[in-house]
């Protein structure tokens, strides 16, 4: 019979583990489906990964691993994946503000066929009218990127093996998850849920941390803003020509003295484009470099003992990766 493993990233969640363990369980029985839940505390300072131990030592189904730190949501849902044995994996937060009454309907589309299918916001929940209009903008800006609309998209989605095994394969580190799944493409259906509320805890995410996130999912996804780059220089090229003529002609026509504004603002706009160029490169530069290291994309620190594999510890490079596959 066909397994669904349930992805579940926790960052200090200490207070959402048991409950969020139990409602899964409550419907997943419900429904009668084969299930596995595996949780990923990231690096955690508080009781999450006990609460994880916990909850696996009462049920074998359910098994987790714990950070060496905090490597970020996407490290853990990577981690998740990699750990999944299901046959279809889906991925969801933690405070259960992925509603888990979703996760039926889901599977039943899995069954018939869908490969991926994508958790879609109907709302967006309660939120902050400047958070909503910075996300508003980050999805703007990310769907003209990647020409595909993920104004309501999220991390709450259901992957068929095969595609999560697509997704493993990938060498970079810089991953958004949530847009790679539309890169791949496969068969797609989408389920609409709401946005419930967080229970316990409050959010992860300060104003800058989602800034830095934005920024390096935009630029992880397209090498448009270096293109841009190369516009500005020909905006700035186009503007000298005619400046160029213009101080040809009153050169020559010896009324050459003037224009101590124009020559400062050049030199103010120049130095910008310039300046902003070497930023826009020089953050292009980073993620080559981060890239080129090679650092694994998270460190596991300790496992749950029913963990099967060499997964303790060491992260696989590719060649490793597969060996280790084969082990669960
Ligand atoms: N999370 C994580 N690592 C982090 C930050 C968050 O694994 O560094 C998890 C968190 O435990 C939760 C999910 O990612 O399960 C979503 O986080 P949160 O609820 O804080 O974000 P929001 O819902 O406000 O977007
Ligand atoms: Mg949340």
């Amino acid at each position: 019979m066909a397994v669904l493993s349930v992805v579940i990233p926790a960052y200090n969640e200490e207070m959402n583990i048991g409950n969020t363990v139990r409602t899964l369980k409550e419907i997943l029985e419900r429904e009668g489906i084969e299930y596995e839940l595996v949780l990923i505390s990231d690096g955690s300072t508080d009781r999450t990964f006990a609460e994880i131990m916990k909850a696996a030592s009462e049920d074998p189904r359910i098994r987790g691993a714990e950070f060496s730190r905090n490597f970020g949501k996407e490290a853990g849902i990577f981690a998740g994946l990699e750990l999944s044995t299901g046959d279809a994996v889906v991925v969801m937060d933690c405070d259960l503000q992925h509603p888990p009454e979703a996760i039926p309907q889901m599977w039943k589309l899995w069954q018939e066929g869908a490969q991926v299918v994508e958790g879609k916001k109907s709302s967006r929940g309660k939120e902050s009218l400047f958070h909503a209009m910075f996300a508003g903008l980050f999805y703007k800006i990310m769907s003209g990127l990647i020409k595909m609309d993920m104004s309501s998209s999220s991390d709450f989605k259901l992957l068929d093996r095969k595609v999560v095994r697509v997704l493993l394969e990938l060498p970079e580190r810089n991953t958004f998850f949530r847009a790679l799944t539309f890169w791949a493409g496969f068969d797609t259906r989408t389920v609409e849920y709401e946005v419930q509320e967080r229970k316990y805890g409050k959010s992860k995410w300060s104003f800058f941390s989602l800034m830095r996130y934005a920024i390096a999912n935009a630029t992880s996804f397209s090498t448009l803003p270096l293109q841009m780059v190369t516009f500005m220089g020909m905006v700035s090229i186009g503007f000298s020509i005619i400046l160029a003529i213009q101080t040809m002609v009153k050169y020559l026509s010896g009324t050459a003295v003037e224009g101590f504004t124009t020559v400062i603002l050049l030199i103010l706009i120049i130095g910008g484009f310039i300046m902003l160029s070497l930023g826009i490169i020089g953050h292009y530069i980073a993620r080559v470099y981060e890239e080129v290291k090679g650092r694994p994309k998270y460190i596991i620190n300790r496992v749950t003992e029913n963990v099967r594999g060499n997964v303790e510890g060491a992260w696989k490079r590719e060649g490793e990766r597969k060996k280790k596959y084969d082990q669960f």
